[in-house]
């Protein structure tokens, strides 16, 4: 019982981030061990109720309730979700063109935030 509590738990907490977390980040928030966050997220993802990327040799885990895209900022790293979705005729133009069929998409955009941006304007004067 103690594993579906965990699991429960820790799916919570992947749920109501609006931002991708790694498995540190979700060991210290929901105060377990790793080795249990490890197999909780093994199971979520087995199941679809979370999705999962690697950056800089770092796996993240996210909610797969709501369609979303991410930003991340290329100086604090923080992420930042995006809910606009518009390439809808691009993927119909890539099928046409590939004839393939597409299933999902995973979009992640690489930047400057605007609290790293104001900064740079800062720095510049
Ligand atoms: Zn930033
Ligand atoms: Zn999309």
């Amino acid at each position: 019982m103690r594993t579906t509590r965990n699991r429960d738990n820790i799916f919570q907490i992947i749920e109501t981030s609006s931002v991708p977390l790694s498995a540190y980040d979700i060991e210290k928030l929901s105060k377990t061990s790793l080795p249990t966050v490890y197999r909780a997220l093994d199971y979520l993802l087995r199941t679809g109720q979370i999705k999962s990327f690697s950056l800089h040799q770092c796996s993240y885990y996210y909610s797969s309730s709501e369609h979303k895209h991410f930003f991340i900022c290329s100086k604090c790293n923080h992420f930042f979700p995006i809910y606009d979705c518009f390439i809808e005729e691009y993927e119909k133009h890539l099928q046409r063109k590939m004839k393939i069929q597409i299933q999902e998409h995973f979009i992640l955009f690489k930047g400057l935030c605007p609290k790293c941006l104001q900064q740079q304007e800062v720095d510049k004067r």
